[in-house]
């Protein structure tokens, strides 16, 4: 294996839209995503200052590398793997904005071959851990069984849960990925199970319908927004990258998740250059 990277949490940050929902099972939409989170984030409605402090208006250590549109096939994973590795080449973090779940897949090869495997903090109603969907295993359904199998990670925790079923259940314990249901979470005492470097994956419908109703997979019972924060704001390891995706502007309601979506990408953005 070649020499890995160390990590630098004063790395800039590089935000970069992913266009593609070609691995999307049940609607499409969510590759029109980046440019509608873009457009709320500078709406003029919302400063950009995070609640921690950090403004990301001209902030030195903070650029937008705009939209990557990737072809359809394995060519256009192949080429989101080569755009991550240019990103990390140049010792930056990647904030990726997506796009469906699929994406997290070729970015996480990236992300292992100059790290080596890190953990992953998953935000989800779903697993994403199914072996295929519909015969697809490059399903949005499916980038975290491919992630644990080529061991580019070595942990996963889980949060957000409502969906799993006995076969996504039978992969997690597979996997050893840690899965916190919804039923039973309590967000004020959840601590990471492990240290970093960490990759912070977070779909949309994690969230309560009530929060972000664009999503293609509506899931009733999720997290509010400032459950979310509150995680995020108290991770206290080096996040070497993220991910924002499964938002889906053609299911949205007054750009309300949008507004959602860029305001994780400033509080996300803000953690990852808080130096913390
Ligand atoms: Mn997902
Ligand atoms: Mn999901």
């Amino acid at each position: 294996m070649a020499k890995l990277n160390a990590v630098n949490p004063d790395a800039g940050v590089v935000l970069l839209g992913i266009c593609s929902d070609e691995n999307s099972s049940f609607m499409k939409g969510a590759a029109e995503a980046p440019e509608a989170i873009r457009a709320a984030l500078h709406s003029g409605a919302a400063n950009l200052t995070s609640e921690l402090g950090i403004c990301l208006d001209n902030h030195p250590r903070f650029e937008d590398a705009g939209n990557f549109v990737p072809d359809a096939g394995a060519g256009g994973f192949m080429a989101i793997e080569e755009t991550i590795a240019a990103i990390l080449h140049i010792h930056r973090r990647p904030l990726i904005i997506g796009g469906d779940h699929a994406i997290t897949y070729p970015i996480l090869r990236a992300v292992y071959a100059h790290h080596g495997p890190v953990n992953i903090l998953h935000f989800d109603a779903h697993p994403d851990l199914y072996d295929e969907l519909d015969g697809n295993r490059l399903s949005h359904a499916s980038p975290f069984a491919r992630i644990m199998e080529q061991g580019l990670a070595k942990k996963v925790v889980q949060v957000g849960i409502r969906t799993l079923n006995a076969h996504q259940k039978e992969q997690a314990r597979r996997f050893g990925v840690i899965t916190h249901e919804m039923k039973s979470f309590a967000s004020e005492s959840f601590h990471l199970p492990f240290g970093g470097p960490l990759y912070l994956s977070f779909d949309m419908d994690a969230l309560d319908p009530a929060y972000a109703p664009g999503v293609s997979h509506l899931e009733p019972g999720g997290l509010s927004v400032r459950q979310v924060l509150s995680i995020v704001h108290r991770l206290s390891v080096p996040v070497v990258g993220a991910d924002i995706v499964e938002y889906n502007p053609r299911r949205d309601l007054h750009e309300m998740t949008a507004m959602v979506g860029a305001k994780l990408v400033k509080e996300i953005a803000g953690k990852m250059l808080s130096g913390k």
